[in-house]
């Protein structure tokens, strides 16, 4: 027998057992006459105690044991003399009196403990050992825990899990596709899935009417820390139902995994309309730890003799409560020179400042009165105290610099608070995206998403300018400024479904081609449906109040998508290349 326990579960009330363990040889220490070892597993880790005067030779095997050298020990549960109050076992120790070596170990390239002294690049590589350190392995054990209750929460709604397939044709979800060659289709390709989108709406028109499934998805993308060349999803489609009931359904999933896994009970979950999410937060995903939200000034800060103000399309700021006395004019000159590097591009940052005094202090006081800016503090209801930080230029560009402002000034100000989870529902997306560039519509979600239905009519008769306000019922689940998750109520009918086409630019033939199968499928009984997926890596990212989603995954991807530890991708051999009909010179030239 390998244990009787494991290195996490010894207590007081169970002294003078004899009891077998086995694990790895976390760390060693010598005192002399005795020798102490941390026996580490999965569970915990558990002290081993050596004496000389008991069984010198078992102490001097011992003292020669390496480091993460795999061993099993037989000993007594003893309580320990001094007591470790920070470890669940520490309360007791074994005395051992059988050691066994199950295997040897190298000296492991990095420390495998709490805080490792490896580099990201060393532990891809080995991250067998990575995978040994308990922060990563709670990290999995967490992702664990929560797909266990995702499938159980959804099983108790009578979700179908239904697996369909990865080797597919393209499903456009605004990336480039994996592809995979057909041996026996010589020059054909398989694509990889971007998502099961067509799949889960061919299951409602098949009648499964409630499905989901934890799956993989795939997509071609620059890869950045919140991004992985493969992610899961928690992928789920409904029949017969509105926006309100998936949200409805989708909240309570929310709400189950939180209190679940983390036992957070969260409130409900407020609904922000997309126009309202940029026009107060200046994102599609704002953070509502904190609020801090845009005052526009247009009214109030125009006309005066400001030019850089007269010429702009918006004038808007957020208040920085109580941050006046804590920000000099160079503090200030630092955070405009913050805001003008090329990753934001503000041309530069006007500032008022409320002191505690009483005193008003700003960058525009020669063109605007005391009394001028006493009506700005008003529109921000600003105290003594406040500092208002103001941008000014075109709209949307204006905007998104605000909200990098706003986002920077709630992490100095310590507002995005570890363990508070401000979780919203973003709602009534545009239902297009005019390209100036391509000088083409993209959908702004999926070409399968439904415009609302009272937009229809417009979508199916109106003009160039009418489709660019065209609303959908699309939606996001957004927490603490993370997009959690986003769905939408499908189209279910071929006409409207083939002049969404239309609109992307889709020729007749192509998108017969790409997506006659589903268009044929909505003209036998297509159900109304509609579904939402969860980017699962990033809720337990979120969850955890991290901000990379590799640690929750087991064998990640490097910057360069590479998997460092199994060295992929990488050449394959001339025969597979010449079964696969793949000419790499030809391909060069
Ligand atoms: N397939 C979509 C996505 O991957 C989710 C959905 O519309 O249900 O984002």
């Amino acid at each position: 027998m390998y244990r009787t326990h494991n290195c996490g579960e010894l207590r007081m009330s169970h002294i003078d057992q004899e009891v077998t363990l086995s694990g790895w040889m976390a760390t060693s220490r010598d005192f002399g006459g005795m020798t102490f070892i941390d026996l580490r597993d999965r569970y915990g880790i558990t002290q081993l105690v050596f004496n000389m005067d008991d069984n010198a030779e078992l102490c001097e095997s011992a003292r020669k044991l390496g480091r993460e050298f795999v061993i099993r020990v037989v000993g007594k549960v003893r309580e320990r003399s001094n007591k470790n109050p920070n470890r669940a076992t520490g309360d007791i120790e074994i005395e051992i009196s059988q050691l066994e070596i199950l295997n040897a170990a190298k000296t492991p390239p990095f420390t495998i403990e709490e805080t490792t002294d490896g580099g990201d690049d060393l532990r891809m590589k080995y991250r067998y050992l990575d995978l040994r350190r308990k922060k990563v392995q709670d990290n999995i054990i967490f992702r664990s825990n929560l797909a266990i209750a995702s499938r159980k929460y959804l099983a108790e709604q009578q979700f179908v899990e239904v697996e369909t397939p990865f080797l597919i044709k393209s499903t456009p979800e605004g990336a480039r596709d994996f592809v995979v060659p057909s041996r026996m289709n010589p020059g054909q390709f398989y694509a990889l899935p971007q998502s099961p989108q067509t799949f889960k709406q061919i299951l409602m028109v098949s009648g499964l009417d409630k499905y989901f499934q934890i799956v993989k998805c795939f997509r071609d993308e620059d890869l950045r820390a919140d991004r992985q060349p493969e992610f899961t999803q928690i992928d789920c489609e409904m029949s017969f139902v509105t926006q309100d009931e998936i949200l409805n359904t989708f909240e309570g999933l929310t709400k189950s995994l939180f209190k679940t896994t983390l036992d957070i009970e969260l409130p409900d979950f407020p609904r922000m309309q997309y126009d309202d999410a940029l026009r107060l937060y200046g994102s599609d995903k704002p953070d509502l730890r904190f609020e801090m939200s845009f005052v526009e000034l247009n009214d109030v800060a125009q006309n005066k003799g400001f030019s850089v103000f007269d010429e702009a399309e918006l004038v808007v700021g957020i208040c920085a409560a109580q941050q006046a006395d804590a920000y000099s004019n160079k503090d200030i000159k630092k955070l405009t020179e913050w805001m003008q590097r090329p990753q934001i591009g503000a041309k530069g940052l006007v500032y008022v400042k409320f002191g505690s005094d009483g005193s008003i202090k700003s960058s525009v006081g020669k063109f605007f009165s005391e009394d001028d800016l006493k009506v700005w503090g008003a529109k921000f209801n600003a105290k003594p105290g406040d500092l208002l930080l103001i941008l000014s230029g075109e709209a949307e560009k204006t905007r998104k610099q605000l909200s990098d402002l706003r986002l920077e000034m709630g992490k100095r100000m310590g507002l995005m608070k570890a363990g508070d989870f401000k979780p919203l529902w973003v709602v009534d997306f545009p239902l297009l995206e005019w390209d100036e560039e391509a000088e083409r519509f993209h959908a702004m979600h999926h070409p399968f998403t439904s415009p609302k239905k009272e937009d229809v009519p417009r979508m199916l008769t109106g003009d160039h300018d009418t489709m660019k306000s065209l609303k959908a019922d699309a939606y996001d689940l957004v927490i603490n400024g993370a997009e959690i998750g986003g769905g939408s109520i499908r189209i279910h009918d071929r006409a409207l479904q083939s002049r969404n086409f239309d609109l992307l630019g889709f020729t007749k033939e192509e998108a017969e081609n790409q997506f006659g199968f589903l268009m044929g499928a909505f003209e036998y009984g297509a159900p109304p449906h509609g579904g939402i997926a969860f980017g699962f890596d990033r809720l337990c990212a979120v969850m955890n109040g991290q901000a990379s989603i590799r640690d929750f995954i087991a064998f990640p991807k490097n910057n360069q998508g590479k998997d460092m530890m199994i060295d992929a991708p990488s050449p394959i051999d001339q025969q597979q290349l010449n079964e696969l009909n793949i000419d790499l010179q030809k391909e060069k030239i």
